[in-house]
């Protein structure tokens, strides 16, 4: 049984989830040039313009199986027998079906002209050279008409859908041999802390290593955004601002992982501030409270907790709905399914939490959701053995066995649906 405890919730000051997410997606801006590009290019692209078919498909009437074309008034009973008037495999041009006749007729060729049903092979039998119909026929049966699965005109790709393998398909069947898409969304992406060492570099004392960077790029660049590099910037507000303005200038998104925090060592907050205007959200969610959001002249600016788990959490909870917008998808919101907790969750926090979690098969076969045993948000290992976060819904008590939301990575990581 679900049930709420009865800690009072003391958020006050922090944004609800939706809320924050809301006032992000308001800004998001889709990107407005596009190009033309091969079809054969297209994959994983943003399409500008909807696809239209300029021809029906099917282009003619056809059968939808290997039987015999006839005309229904030429059989009055089961048992008639017809002559075999001409034989059409796909890809043929047939003649007028002749009076009392059948035509032998293959999957996906043209039925004859006067011809209204096709009885398909196992409802006949050879006598000769003449077909016997065992199963009287419905006017119609086994025909597929001209265009009903597109027609002439109609669009069959909508503008702002991702170009997955089958839209390039579907826009081939129509003849279509290039498509305007969106130009890809640029993101700079820097990460501040005078304690980051790159890897390959050998430890020092009290230094780390900058895996943000790796994380954050790599989830750019699988939603298909060009990523610019501006590497590690100073703990001083003038390298800060420097780079910052840089990145503003040759991208149109700019992410920073770190420093956004109020303490001495945290520079890009008053950097974007001299730069421009920003916004800290305290949110109420775990991992993750805080998220900057403003801009730097007129180009959008994301600043991510410098923590690596909780970096990757307000990645996907936020900055990714904002640039899926932003690449001028339709479809940009994270989806949950729901599932079923195998886990006890007695001590509910009164801030929502997306807890790294895995979606498996349970003993009978049913989807089931295990935990991370730590709620530590200081372990990247982690993230790599979630393959998905659950929702744990703030001040609710859930018992294993009960259902749960959960949204896996193969939703949150890549180019989202289409
Ligand atoms: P900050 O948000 O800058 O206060 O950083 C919070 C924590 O995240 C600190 O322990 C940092 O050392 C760590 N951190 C910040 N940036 C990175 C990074 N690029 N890679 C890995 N850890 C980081
Ligand atoms: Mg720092």
């Amino acid at each position: 049984m679900n049930d709420t405890c009865n800690c009072t919730p003391t958020t006050t000051g922090l944004k609800s989830y939706e809320e924050a997410l809301e006032l992000l997606l308001q800004h998001a801006v889709p990107v407005q040039e596009q190009e033309t590009v091969p079809l054969g290019d297209a994959l994983g692209r943003i399409l500008a313009e909807p696809v239209r078919s300029t021809i029906d498909v099917p282009g003619w009437d056809n059968s939808a199986m290997d039987g015999y074309a006839v005309r229904v008034a030429d059989v009055p009973e089961e048992g008639t027998r017809l002559k075999v008037s001409q034989h059409i495999p796909a890809g043929t041009a047939p003649e007028p079906l002749e009076p009392d006749t059948a035509a032998r007729i293959f999957t996906g060729a043209p039925i004859p002209e006067g011809a209204d049903a096709v009885v398909m092979q196992e409802q006949t039998s050879p006598r000769g050279d003449e077909v016997q119909i065992d199963t009287l026929p419905e006017p119609g049966a086994n025909i597929r008409r001209a265009g009903e699965d597109i027609e002439a005109g109609s669009v069959i790709v909508e503008a702002g859908t991702r170009l997955q393998p089958q839209h390039l398909g579907l826009a081939a069947s129509v003849g279509v041999g290039e498509l305007t898409v969106k130009r890809p969304l640029k993101v700079a992406v820097l990460a501040s802390g005078d304690e980051l060492l790159m890897p390959g570099e050998p430890l020092k004392p009290g230094m780390i290593y900058n895996s943000n960077i790796f994380t954050v790029s790599g989830l750019l660049q699988a939603m298909g955004c060009e990523v610019i590099d501006m590497g590690q910037v100073a703990d001083t507000l003038e390298a800060t601002k420097e780079a910052l303005a840089e990145a503003a200038e040759r991208a149109d998104l700019v992410i920073a992982s770190g420093g956004v925090s109020v303490g001495e060592e945290d520079h890009v907050r008053p950097a974007v501030q001299a730069l421009g205007s920003l916004d800290l959200w305290k949110i109420a969610i775990r991992p993750g409270k805080p998220l900057a959001f403003g801009h730097i002249g007129d180009t959008p600016f994301i600043g991510t907790p410098g923590n690596p788990v909780s970096l990757f959490v307000t990645f996907l909870l936020f900055a990714r709905p904002f640039i899926l917008k932003s690449l001028g998808l339709n479809e940009y919101r994270n989806r949950a399914i729901r599932t079923t907790a195998a886990f006890d969750w007695p001590r509910p926090d009164k801030r929502r939490e997306f807890h790294r979690a895995r979606l498996e098969r349970g003993a009978d076969g049913e989807n089931i959701v295990e935990i991370y045993p730590s709620r530590s948000s200081a372990v990247l290992s982690s993230v790599t053995w979630a393959n998905g976060l659950v929702i744990l819904p703030e001040n609710h008590v859930i018992r294993g066995g009960e259902p749960v939301e959960f949204m896996p990575f193969c939703e949150l990581i890549g180019w989202g649906s289409a």
